[in-house]
């Protein structure tokens, strides 16, 4: 099982990353090592800034490669909802020395991916929408309209690279509103109004 995300797919938050928007989908992939295995997450030694990202997660259920962005939805039925965390004072320094972003990304316990899925038909992928709260506090929303790339583009444009496999996961991309988390935070994420993940910070 692989995890592919998504940068910056949504333009508000590239604004606030002050980065391009993309002409092509931008992505970058996640070992399964770094799926977080219950609800807390433990703040690693080696960042003192990591983000929090909310994103839809959409889980490939069927192989395919080459993928024709018409025949896109037949490789999915569910979304999740996930985080991509992100150690930003480490990718600012990948960045700005043009290094790739795995330190930044990859690392243990960065991706979280709600246990539950909703079903979707590709009818109703874009009615989904999505909350992100720290401490009780709304910071992200957002639902799939708001993307540069949608959930078949992005398919067609992967597959062209790699092979995707049944159980790999897309990180979608965030919406605007990142921020760091700090120890002692609850971090709740909800999917058409239903809570999907509740992690504590320690
Ligand atoms: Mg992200």
């Amino acid at each position: 099982m692989k995890i592919i995300c998504i940068g910056r797919n949504y333009a508000d938050h590239a604004a606030e990353m002050k980065a391009e928007l993309p002409s092509a989908p931008v992505f970058f992939m996640k070992p399964d090592t770094a799926l977080l295995k219950d609800d807390v997450f433990y703040f690693p030694g080696f960042t003192n800034e990591i983000h929090y990202e909310c994103e839809l997660v959409v889980k490939i259920d069927r192989v395919g490669k080459h993928i024709d962005p018409a025949f896109a939805h037949k490789y999915y039925s569910s979304v999740g909802l996930g985080i991509d965390f992100t150690a930003r004072d480490l990718q600012a320094e990948c960045k700005t020395k043009g290094l790739p972003w795995e330190i930044a990304k990859a690392f243990d316990q960065s991706a979280v991916v709600s246990s539950q899925w909703i079903p979707i038909t590709p009818e109703a992928f874009d009615s989904l929408s999505f909350e992100f709260y720290q401490n009780g506090t709304l910071k992200q929303h957002g639902n799939p309209t708001m993307m540069l790339f949608n959930i078949d583009q992005i398919i067609a444009y992967i597959s062209k690279f790699i092979t995707l496999k049944t159980g790999d996961l897309i990180f979608t991309g965030t919406p605007a509103g990142v921020g760091p988390i700090a120890i002692g935070d609850e971090l709740v994420g909800t999917l058409n109004g239903q809570e999907m993940y509740r992690i504590a910070v320690k």
